[in-house]
């Protein structure tokens, strides 16, 4: 396609609504679209739109605006355009155009940030929705763009008895948008975070070059810099995931305490053994405004075998009862979708979402539990939403930009806010502030999906030894710092 044609189509598609206007260059003094008249006037600042693509720039204002929300409605910051990407040249194009002309690029995959990670103020958002092909499903492995869901890789996985061997709570999350922040679930214990479990991935690096086949063994500080990378390096356009035999069941063990010491000291129990393939634990109302913990483990099997209960839960003191359920697995990987629906029923699916999200240290996680969690929380700043809790092996986690406190054990601390008072937010944020904060001085860390608002200092604490890496990355592939500006590094 020529520019000729690029311009002819893009009038088409704007020319659909009663006001579109076609946009033909870019303003690089004003940082602006121009239409065919604009252009003619101010021309020496003006420079075409990038020719070639196969897929629409659009400008409307409901792309926009769609472009400038966020699953956290938080944060809005409105692009110039947004790229209806339906290829990774498209991508290429794009990035090499932005380079010349100072835009800021974001990938926008499912948009489930809370805190504008996938926006880009004036800049180009790239809606991966279009790269959705799923090319090849192997034995082990699956071959995936990167705007494909996890949702729609178990649907064709699962019939053939495969799945990705750790995914998040929640698949309706796209492969891009969790490979970029690292992916944390319950089979954690087994097989490490989702990037773990990458063979191989296809980049579009922050200069515009399309580097495919990019591995641990090929082109491996790239491999490196974009798995956990925040889209800092490189925006991932395709990956070979590993697939694994699923089960056909999960048995399903929730255990709960009313002592916070009890809770802990079973997690670690639990952490140090395995003896579970899902793991995880909350922090749960005890109906009276306190709280109690939860953990909840599962046994994946295949009948007619079945979980021997009394070896699985032997030396675990839970006082509070406990609840076992039998769920076909691929419900239970669903199950955060369920919730979708009822959320969405009772209208907070769309309400702003202050998440905080951080990584505790084992040695101080009991002091930060009783001396800032507990005397922190309230009933209404989780809402209908969750507080996880619970402890994952540091040394299963072979990615570097995943930063994760040191030690042997680390714990994943989640408050995932659903308020029925949307006016709380900044007091949420104010509070997620005070729990970061505390769990810094203690060890912690913030893992980049919560709505933080977070200072170059502590950003640069965040990478802590691997700053220089990263600061060498954007050097080497992102020179002009096109990409992803909505994480705020
Ligand atoms: C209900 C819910 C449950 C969740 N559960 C979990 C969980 O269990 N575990 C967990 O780890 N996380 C969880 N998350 C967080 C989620 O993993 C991240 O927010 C993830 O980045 C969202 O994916 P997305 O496709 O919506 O990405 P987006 O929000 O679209 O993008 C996220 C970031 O990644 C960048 N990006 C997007 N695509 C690409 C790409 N192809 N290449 C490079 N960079 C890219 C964006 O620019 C942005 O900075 C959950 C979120 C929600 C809303």
């Amino acid at each position: 396609m020529t520019l000729d044609d690029t311009r002819l189509s893009r009038r088409k598609f704007l020319g659909a609504g009663a006001t579109a206007v076609a946009v033909v260059a870019w303003d690089v003094n004003t940082g602006s679209w121009l239409t065919a008249a604009d252009a003619a006037v101010s021309s020496p600042a003006a420079t075409p739109v990038p020719p070639q693509l196969a897929g629409k720039l659009v400008t409307d204002e409901a792309a926009l605006a769609a472009a400038a929300d966020d699953f956290g409605h938080i944060i809005s910051r409105v692009p110039q355009a947004v790229l209806q990407a339906t290829s990774a040249e498209d991508i290429s194009t794009l990035i090499k155009w932005a380079n010349k002309v100072g835009v800021k690029v974001a990938a926008r995959g499912q948009a489930h940030s809370v805190f504008g990670e996938a926006q880009a103020e004036n800049g180009v958002v790239i809606d991966m929705n279009g790269l959705n092909t799923i090319h090849e499903l192997g034995d082990d492995f699956a071959v995936v763009d990167a705007g494909v869901t996890w949702e729609q890789v178990l649907e064709q996985s699962i019939p053939l008895g495969l799945a990705p061997p750790v995914l998040t709570d929640y698949v309706r999350l796209s492969i891009g948008g969790v490979l970029a922040v690292g992916g944390i679930g319950g089979n954690m214990n087994q097989d490490g975070m989702v990037i773990d479990n990458v063979d191989s991935i296809d980049v579009v690096t922050g200069n515009g070059q399309l580097v495919r086949n990019v591995s641990a063994r090929r082109k491996a500080d790239l491999f490196d810099a974009a798995l956990g990378g925040l889209g800092q390096a490189a925006i991932i356009t395709k990956a070979r995931i590993r697939l694994a035999p699923v089960s056909a069941l999960v048995r399903v063990y929730e255990l709960t305490y009313t002592d916070a010491g009890a809770y802990l000291a079973d997690q670690r129990t639990l952490v140090a053994d395995g003896r579970f393939g899902y793991h995880e634990g909350q922090i749960v109302s005890d109906g009276a405004g306190g709280w109690n913990f939860k953990i909840e483990v599962g046994a994946y099997y295949n009948p007619p075998a079945a979980p021997d209960d009394a070896a699985l839960l032997a030396g675990l003191s839970p006082d509070g009862g406990q609840v076992i359920s039998d769920l076909p697995t691929e419900v239970w990987y669903s199950r955060v979708s369920f919730a979708e629906a009822q959320l969405r029923q009772i209208g907070l699916w769309d309400t702003p979402h202050p998440w905080s999200d951080l990584f505790l240290d084992d040695a101080s996680a009991e002091q930060y539990l009783t001396e800032t969690v507990l005397p922190t929380l309230t009933p209404e700043g989780v809402g209908a939403g969750l507080l996880l809790l619970y402890p994952f092996r540091s040394e299963l986690l072979n990615r570097p930009m995943a930063r994760v406190p040191e030690g042997d054990v680390v714990w994943a601390f989640d408050i995932l806010r659903f308020p029925f008072d949307p006016t709380l937010t900044d007091a949420l944020l104010a509070e997620n502030r005070l729990l970061f904060e505390d769990a810094a001085a203690l060890g912690g860390n913030f893992y980049p999906i919560g709505a933080l608002d977070t200072t170059p200092a502590e950003w640069e604490a965040y990478f802590g030894p691997l700053y220089d890496t990263l600061l060498a990355n954007k050097r080497r592939y992102d020179p002009a710092d096109v990409l992803t500006p909505g994480q705020d590094i």
